[in-house]
């Protein structure tokens, strides 16, 4: 196998991931949705294991062309929220910014698989200039969250400018990254790269895994070099069918990054993107699992369980304060951080 990450159905065929009568239905797929799988993943998988946990977040499936009713284009509603092109600006104290559409590979949940591909537009050098500029005449804004896209795609070079001009803001008192690199192309993860994040201001990075396999021998190490760096680290999950849908999965995660250095901080209710209803659960089984880690592990790998209310109305946690049964047709109701509540599935009122 070569180190050449693969973008074809072709390329998947060639290493034992895909079966050839598939390629029909998964060029459709491809042609619709970014397709890139790093050496760093491929070589986690097991190919024997038709339902193994990491395959099924990378390799894509035929199911991906089904679009549900329910499902929208901008799930969380960053749009609505754009103020300035590659700048979300949702909550008053924090603001994501969004400098490259490109990841290092295409999870095939994604909530923003609209936007985020080589074939997205990225941000250029005037644009960019545009969103600090919002972020320095915005006083509020605390906390900037470089996402996209993963940041940690950007060379040192690009990365040591953005982060200084972050810093050099007054009122930004901390910069957050959320990214991919760290699991699936740790050989970006160099002495370069993370001198690049070195700066003034507290700068925590929020690291994407879905499974206890995904963290090799290379995953360890680039972790450690991070850790070791005097950087924040902190877990993001995504809660997935087929993925780890179960306590033991959840907890063996969650177990592994804590021993990794890595606080899981949230555990995502997938949202409503196109074409991934096959990684969907319900809200009462992702309420379940999180009633049984508490008992099952330390406090230290409990994350919060979060929505992320369609129509862009924020993150809310999910407990059975937040999450009630509407009557009569199956669906919830959501409160979120104002008081307001919300129908999921949107529109079952
Ligand atoms: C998720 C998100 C944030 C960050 O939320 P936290 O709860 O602080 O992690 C900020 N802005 C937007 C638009 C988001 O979607
Ligand atoms: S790394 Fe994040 S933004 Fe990129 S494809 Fe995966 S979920 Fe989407």
């Amino acid at each position: 196998m070569t180190s050449d990450p693969m973008r074809s159905s072709g390329a998947l065929i060639a290493a034992g991931l895909l079966s050839s009568d598939e390629r029909p239905q998964i060029d459709a797929v491809a042609a619709r949705y970014a397709v890139r799988i790093t050496h760093d993943v491929a070589s986690l998988i097991e190919r024997d294991d038709a339902r193994d946990p990491v395959a099924r977040q990378y390799v894509p499936r035929g199911e991906e062309l089904r679009d549900a009713p329910d499902e929208l284009a901008d799930p969380i509603g960053d749009q609505r929220w754009s103020p300035v092109q590659g700048v979300v600006h949702r909550y008053p104290d924090r603001a994501l910014l969004m400098p490259i559409h490109a990841c290092a590979v295409y999870c095939r949940f994604c909530f923003r698989r609209e936007t985020v591909g080589p074939g997205k537009t990225a941000l250029n050098r005037a644009q960019l200039a545009a969103a600090l500029n919002y972020i320095r005449d915005h006083r509020e804004i605390w906390e900037v969250i470089l996402t996209g896209g993963d940041p940690l795609l950007l060379s040192p070079r690009r990365l040591r400018a953005l982060i200084h001009a972050l810093a050099d803001i007054d009122h930004v008192a901390v910069i957050r990254i959320h990214s991919r690199v760290p699991m699936a192309a740790t050989r970006r993860v160099t002495a370069e790269l993370i001198e690049a994040l070195a700066c003034d201001k507290a700068l925590w990075l929020a690291i994407h895994a879905n499974h206890a396999n995904e963290f090799g021998p290379a995953q360890r190490a680039a972790i450690l070099r991070l850790a070791r760096a005097g950087i924040p680290l902190v877990g993001q999950t995504v809660l997935l069918s087929g993925v780890n849908d179960n306590a033991a999965a959840l907890e063996n995660l969650f177990r592994v990054m804590v021993a990794n250095r890595i606080k899981p901080y949230y555990l995502h209710h997938p949202d409503l993107a196109r074409g991934t209803a096959h990684f969907r659960l319900d809200i009462a089984q992702g309420l379940a699992l999180c009633e049984q880690l508490r008992g099952r592990v330390s406090g230290l790998c409990q994350p919060t369980y979060v929505l992320d209310i369609p129509g862009g109305f924020g993150k809310v946690p999910l407990t059975p304060g937040h999450a009630t049964r509407a009557e009569g047709d199956g669906g919830w109701r959501i409160r979120d951080f104002t008081g307001n509540t919300h129908a999921y599935p949107p529109g079952c009122d």
